[in-house]
């Protein structure tokens, strides 16, 4: 019996569902604050004393970034098979089963049709609490999908990427994911339509060394790990202290690798203002130029005495 009390947990084991005192209380990772579950939720996931972005569930982000009521899901009709007979520590049909079960999804993705702030996209969004977001040829045929139908109804494409990489018990038909969704992102670019990827901690892998990095626009959410092979690993193998910040979004955003950094709250407005530039629509605020005025081609010559010329003249010298 003594030796039994040495594997007894000594606390109750919490999570997300759990109704008890301790389970609707959070110790923030940021700053150590008491944070309510419910608070955290309603404010997108961020701590609301220091801002800290916790990973957001699928649905919550879907109803963040899609206009109320827009979003038709194209996904959900495809589910893993077992090509390989694979048995880790079970048989990985079991474990999708009940992965599927708690997620309710048949895989870490779900894609769809939707508005930002009335411009068409369809939407990308991976479920890393579904087996690490990992990619096996579900979730890269259902990218694929998306970015092909994307094209074909004139939608820019928005990707918001968490993945622990390509889902080893699928092996090589994993990696095959990558130059799938890469070519499929081909429709998009002949079509000139707008692709702008999200990339959420963790963003890592055969994702972020496929689809997730070959954006027109690359964001990322503060704080987020983005990387091919993770900093243990690194730095295990050249056996050197690695740099403060290293793979983290700000240290790859100095790096060039990442265009912006954006707080989860300014996200959809920050997209959707980039879509209608991309798409060469006019942002709402912009000011119009006036009728009968023409831009010049090289007013520099002419700079040299700008005050002995008003701007008008300058115009009706060539009409
Ligand atoms: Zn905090």
């Amino acid at each position: 019996m003594a030796l039994e009390r040495w594997f007894r947990r000594s606390k109750p084991t919490r999570s997300d569902e759990d109704a008890t005192p301790a389970g609707l209380w959070l110790k923030c990772d940021g700053c150590a604050a008491q944070i309510y579950r419910k608070d955290l939720a309603q404010n997108l996931f961020t701590c609301p004393e220091c801002g800290h972005h916790y990973r957001m569930p699928v649905d919550e982000r879907i109803d963040m970034l899609a206009d109320e009521g827009t979003f038709e899901r194209w996904s959900g009709a495809l589910a893993p098979t077992d090509p390989l007979a694979f048995v880790d520590t079970e048989p990985y049909p079991e474990r999708m089963e009940r992965v599927q079960e708690k997620q309710g999804r048949p895989d870490a993705i779900v894609t769809g049709a939707a508005s930002m702030e009335g411009v068409p996209v369809a939407l990308v969004v991976m479920d890393f609490f579904f087996a690490g977001g990992s990619m096996g040829s579900v979730v890269g045929e259902e990218i694929a999908r998306a970015a092909e139908r994307a094209a074909r109804e004139n939608r820019a494409l928005v990707a918001v990427t968490a993945s622990g990489g390509a889902r080893m018990q699928e092996g090589a038909l994993s990696l095959m994911q990558l130059a799938k969704t890469t070519v499929a992102l081909e429709a998009l670019a002949e079509k000139r339509l707008p692709y702008v990827t999200i990339l959420t901690d963790p963003t890592t892998g055969g994702v972020t060394a496929s689809f997730a990095t070959l954006g027109d626009v690359i964001l990322a959410e503060p704080d987020a790990l983005i990387c091919f092979a993770g900093p243990r690993v690194i730095q295990q193998t050249i056996k050197q202290d690695l740099p403060e910040g290293f793979q983290r979004a700000e240290f790859l955003l100095k790096k060039g690798m990442v265009d912006d950094v954006v707080p989860r709250a300014a996200l959809k407005n920050r997209v959707a203002n980039l879509l209608r530039l991309l798409r060469g629509e006019r942002l709402p605020d912009r000011v119009e130029p006036q009728d009968g005025v023409e831009e010049l081609e090289a007013p520099l010559e002419d700079a040299a005495t700008p005050e002995s010329k008003a701007p008008g003249e300058e115009v009706s010298r060539g009409a």
